[in-house]
């Protein structure tokens, strides 16, 4: 039976970043995910050649040397320098607001005209509170405007925020903009940090590095003690798995007991559909047991067999749903995925419909169409895992089964099964096109600051690697217009909500979550804080030496 040191839930930086150390002192680390990629937010998806952010542009950046170093002990950073420009109406600004800005908005060229027409713009609005009998701002519209005057805050702040938060400027509270910094320098770096950059070649490979097992392993090559070493990691390269590192993505295991328990004997979940639907489920089922896709008929191939010890189903009613395929004892769920299932709409159904599953107690296990297709053998592997994860549900208490420390980074809320009710986020909603042209925008970051346009941001991605005439070598772009977007469960909770109700309930499951033994919660989702990628990285460094202290 395998045991490991850690099971770390999550493979973004904080998870990748806890495994590497670990590794390095030895340590045996299984991480799991449940998106079909490792690297958490950072991922990129290679579009038409290009590494497109997929969950948002990502800038590293940081002031701290030790951390520069270390990441770029795994790979090279290229020489990126945020500078964004802000269209307002068609004009371009320079950002953040600095003599360039200030020559585009008024004409003037010297730091002191500059500073002298803002300050001019800023006893404007002082002058006008005053009038109004008001001291103190009321608003975000007021506070911008006692910062850095109208027109700035008309042209670059106003229409952005309101599009960023979904309300008008007058009805967001000041505290929001605590500081405007303006530089009466000519310097269009968005960042006063010391290094800046993105990994040569993408974070995918930063991720990659992270995964792979440090050089001075104490335990590298050891692949006969480790059961599943190199095998797997479905989406590094064999070579680079080579130590105590397993990565299996795609998975996603129940951590809290299954809300509705049934037994074997009950004709396999039947109960949990009403009568008339799970007719018309059943039907349906027969008609795609008949015709199976390749990938599917592939699959049965692998497992009708004797080989895995259990037993198989396919096209197998549960509940509202007909999964592909089903392991009824070991409580597994194997979803054959085609490319429609990273799109979107697709993401959310499967987000509601692993809801249901899980709460039955399933794991599901996603496997890629092709994968299937062309690495049965990794498949079978893969599944031997799965197979042995899916009897550690619910994965809260079974994980000590798995491994001596949890590490979770994930949602803390989830972890608890909302017991004191359900963490807010604010999300984004990016709306990705590839264009037959290889310079669309010429910058990588263009923030469009009128009300009118509906998105926020257009981030062109070639520009994050591409620089002056490398960006024709490719032909085509991809752009993606980002859109703020209200959360709701099922879509990417990306940053967390600063108010009283959020604060209060994410303290709540703080207390719990360090009561919770042998357990480290670590990473945006599981600290329910925002995190840029240096501070968890530094943080997971953090967590790993208090817990090897111990
Ligand atoms: C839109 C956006 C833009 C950003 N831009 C920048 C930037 O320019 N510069 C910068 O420094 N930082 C940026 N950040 C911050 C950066 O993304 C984070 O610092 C970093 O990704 C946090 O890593 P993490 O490991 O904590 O979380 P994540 O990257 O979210 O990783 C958590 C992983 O856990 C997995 N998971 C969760 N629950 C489960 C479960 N139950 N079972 C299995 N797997 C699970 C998730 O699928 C995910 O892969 C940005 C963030 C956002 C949202």
């Amino acid at each position: 039976m395998e045991h490991y040191d850690y099971l770390i839930v999550g493979s973004g930086l904080f998870g990748a970043t806890f495994a590497h150390l670990a590794c390095k002192d030895g340590k045996r680390c299984l991480v799991i995910d449940k998106r079909p990629h490792m690297g958490g937010n950072v991922y990129c998806e290679q579009v038409e050649g290009i590494n497109m952010h997929k969950y948002g542009a990502h800038i590293f950046h940081t002031s701290n040397k030790k951390t520069w170093d270390f990441v770029n002990s795994i790979v090279e950073f290229n020489r990126y320098t945020n500078s964004p420009v802000a269209n307002y109406k068609g004009k371009l600004y320079n950002l953040p607001f600095n003599m360039n800005t200030f020559y585009q908005m008024w004409g003037v060229t010297t730091p002191e005209e500059a500073h002298a027409k803002i300050e001019e713009q800023k006893s404007e609005a002082i002058a006008k509170m005053k009038a109004d009998g008001i001291s103190e701002p009321r608003n975000l519209e007021e506070q911008a405007q006692v910062l850095i005057g109208k027109d700035i805050y008309e042209r670059l702040i106003k229409g952005y925020t309101e599009k960023q938060w979904g309300r008008k400027c007058t009805e967001l509270p000041p505290f929001i903009i605590k500081r405007l910094p303006v530089r009466l320098v000519f310097d269009n770096n968005y960042f006063n940090d010391t290094y800046q950059g993105i990994p040569i070649g993408g974070y995918n490979k930063l991720i990659e590095g992270l995964l792979r097992a440090p050089s001075n392993s104490p335990r590298r090559g050891e692949t006969e003690a480790v059961p599943h070493c190199n095998t797997v990691s479905r989406d590094i390269p064999s070579e680079f798995n080579s130590g105590c590192i397993d990565v299996l993505t795609g998975i996603d295991v129940p951590i809290n007991p299954p809300k509705h328990e049934y037994s074997l004997d009950n004709g396999g979940y039947r109960e949990l559909s009403d009568p008339i639907a799970y007719e018309m489920l059943e039907a349906r089922a027969k008609e795609m047991r008949k015709n199976p896709t390749e990938a599917e008929s592939a699959f049965w191939e692998l497992v009708s067999g004797k080989e895995l010890g259990v037993k198989f189903r396919r096209q197998h009613v549960i509940g509202n749903y007909i999964v592909d395929f089903a392991c009824l004892e070991k409580k597994l769920i194997v979803e054959i995925d085609g490319g429609y299932h990273s799109e979107d709409e697709q993401e959310k159904n499967d987000y509601l419909r692993s809801v249901e599953l899980k709460s039955y107690g399933f794991t599901i296990f996603r496997i890629k169409n092709e994968e299937v297709i062309s690495s049965p053998e990794a498949v079978v592997r893969k599944l031997q895992l799965a197979l042995w994860l899916a009897e550690k549900v619910p994965l809260r208490e079974g994980f000590r089964e798995a491994s001596d420390t949890l590490v979770y980074t994930g949602p803390i809320d989830e972890f608890f099964d909302f017991k004191f009710g359900r963490l807010n986020y604010r999300t984004v909603r990016f709306e990705n096109e590839v264009l037959y042209m290889p310079n669309y925008q010429g910058n990588a970051v263009v923030n469009y600051t009128e009300a009118e346009v509906p998105y926020t941001r257009v981030i062109e991605h070639k520009h994050f690697e591409m620089f002056g005439q490398t960006v024709y070598d490719v032909p085509k772009t991809i752009i993606s217009r980002e859109y703020s977007t209200e959360w709701q469960p099922g879509m990417e909770p990306y940053y967390p909500v600063n108010d009283t109700r959020n604060n209060e309930l994410a303290a709540k499951y703080r207390a719990e979550a360090a009561a919770e033994p042998n357990v480290i919660f670590g990473g945006r989702l599981a600290e329910y804080r925002y995190y840029d990628m240096a501070p968890v990285i530094e943080s997971a460094v953090r967590a790993y030496g208090n817990r090897s202290r111990e």
